[in-house]
């Protein structure tokens, strides 16, 4: 996250594993800093880990919950912003980009598809979550290889991440582990997914098919053994 503030500077945020912002009023009682009022903020275990506060000029405050603490936030000059190492080597934003471009960077890609889509380098911001939905949307298999895709092939695989990134933020997201919108609340999306957290159930497109898991370069991946191809 990139906040371009007043002046030359801007603010970098990385939220790392199980940050999140937060918007809100907080208030510090007994050395502890504590939501104002009621509701998410205050209630939520995971909105109560407030390592950061940015005091805005309308008397609320921008805070970083993070439990674990890995979070990052950075002060640097605007023309040093795609000089930061997270930034630099980023791949392209998937929503930022057409069906060219995306088929584009496949032209000079080999590996196995799931692996593929959750590379930052490649493509920016595609999570397990989103890679599972994604290939269990298209019909294919997490361990298909990039360089057997057709451009027909790749062309469902866009339609789907389009279609599954514009509804997972308009549900405002995924809160399986430590994120909350910054109001406090859960993101939706996670009681929408068809493969992912599914192992052992039925397919939801009735093919028959149970959701198997299996582990892909250390993470998980779940799919369909029936519509979902190996190439
Ligand atoms: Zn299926």
């Amino acid at each position: 996250i990139i906040i371009d503030i007043e002046g030359a500077y801007s603010i970098f945020i990385h939220q790392k594993i199980s940050g999140h912002l937060l918007y809100g009023i907080w208030i510090m009682e007994h050395e502890i800093w504590k939501a104002k009022g009621r509701g998410p903020l205050k209630s939520e275990r995971e909105n109560q880990y407030i390592r950061y506060l940015f005091f805005l000029n309308n008397g609320y405050q921008l805070a970083m919950s993070d439990l674990r603490r890995f979070s990052k936030i950075v002060l640097v000059k605007n023309k040093d912003v795609s000089d930061l190492p997270e930034i630099k080597k980023l791949g392209p934003e998937p929503l930022e980009i057409g069906l060219n471009e995306f088929k584009k960077l496949f032209a000079k890609k080999k590996g196995r598809i799931k692996q593929v889509l959750m590379d930052p380098f490649f493509i920016a911001g595609i999570g397990n979550i989103y890679a599972d939905e994604i290939l269990w949307y298209s019909g294919f298999h997490p361990l298909s290889r990039t360089e057997n895709l057709s451009d027909k092939d790749l062309r469902k695989i866009f339609n789907s991440m389009i279609k599954i990134l514009k509804k997972a933020i308009k549900l405002g997201g995924s809160s399986v582990d430590d994120y909350r919108m910054p109001s406090g609340e859960k993101g939706e999306y996670q009681n929408q997914t068809k493969a992912y957290q599914h192992e052992g159930e039925q397919c939801f497109k009735k093919d028959g098919g149970i959701i198997k898991k299996i582990r892909i370069g250390g993470r998980s991946a779940h799919f369909c053994p029936v519509h979902q191809k190996v190439l």
